[in-house]
């Protein structure tokens, strides 16, 4: 899975006013695209000496002894469209922006990349969507003791946001429950996901979620394992369940095109192994799933 990045280890401690080297790894975002050198089939993340020194620029997390920072550029500036050089703040050269779906479908990203820049991009995301305090307007400051956003005048704290779901494979003895999303360009079987709910459990989640998807009925929920997937600020819960009474499947077709009883043999699996999703439909297939 994306995370599984060992021996090299994410370091996520919150280390205020930590402070760039001229090697550091830089991450500049321009909505959901963020700025990468590609060179032949390797790619790169620019460096912190390759931005102007006066680019504000934010620690986010450390991989093994490789730190990675977040570049803003100044207020009025522009990256739109082609790779501009905005009046004072020359980008890096040979850098192109991109999404990490675009270089991921392009086979490009290596996992412990693909880590760091959705690992970056929802930290980035935070930061940018809390400029301005929710509650009073006014323009807050960073935390300088543990990883918040603080409004200095009434006072609000605000801590990173992740976004809890579940991923669900249900199953009913040999067979898995697989879907496939409706208007997504991602093509690929999934499972049974969704977001959980205020007031609701992870296993309320696994329950609500397939009666909505699927109309039926679940029983003997048990965790599997869990994965960050920072592109989604989701933190996921896999789990897997037994069917419970009627295997017909009443499908919700505003969010799925397919949902149908897939034999162990049958199954797809995804084209890389990055996400919780397909190792639970790999060790299905493998007859090894928690029983
Ligand atoms: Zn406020």
């Amino acid at each position: 899975m994306i995370q599984d990045i060992a021996p090299h280890r994410l370091r996520n401690e919150y280390i205020p006013e930590k402070s760039a080297a001229a090697d550091s790894r830089c991450f500049l975002f321009r909505g959901r695209e963020m700025l990468f050198r590609i060179r032949d089939d390797k790619v790169e993340l620019p460096l912190r000496a390759e931005f102007p020194a006066e680019a504000e620029c934010t620690y986010l997390f450390a991989i093994d002894d490789t730190e990675y920072y977040m570049i803003t550029a100044p207020e009025g500036s522009t990256t739109d469209g082609e790779i501009e050089s905005p009046e004072g703040f020359k980008l890096p050269d040979d850098c192109k922006f991109k999404t990490v779906h675009e270089l991921r479908n392009e086979g490009k990203m290596d996992r412990l990349l693909t880590y760091a820049a959705f690992t970056a991009q929802q930290l980035a995301g935070w930061y940018r969507d809390n400029v301005f305090c929710g509650t009073c307007g006014s323009r807050t400051v960073h935390g300088d003791v543990e990883r918040s956003i603080i409004c200095p005048k009434c006072g609000r704290i605000i801590y990173p946001r992740i976004a809890p779901a579940v991923i669900v494979g249900v199953t009913n003895g040999d067979r898995i429950l697989l879907t496939k999303y409706r208007g997504r360009l991602y093509a690929y079987y999934a499972l049974i996901a969704g977001f959980t709910e205020i007031g609701e459990t992870f296993e309320g989640t696994v329950e609500r979620e397939v009666m909505e998807e699927a109309g039926i009925r679940v029983k003997n929920i048990r965790y599997y394992k869990s994965q960050p997937w920072g592109v989604a600020d989701n933190i996921l819960a896999g789990y897997f369940c037994d069917l419970d009474g009627d295997p017909t499947i009443h499908l919700d077709t505003n969010e799925l095109r397919i949902g149908e009883w897939t034999a162990r043999e049958d199954i797809i699996l995804q084209p890389d192994d990055l996400s919780l999703t397909n190792e639970m439909m790999k060790i299905f297939k493998e007859g090894r799933e928690p029983r």
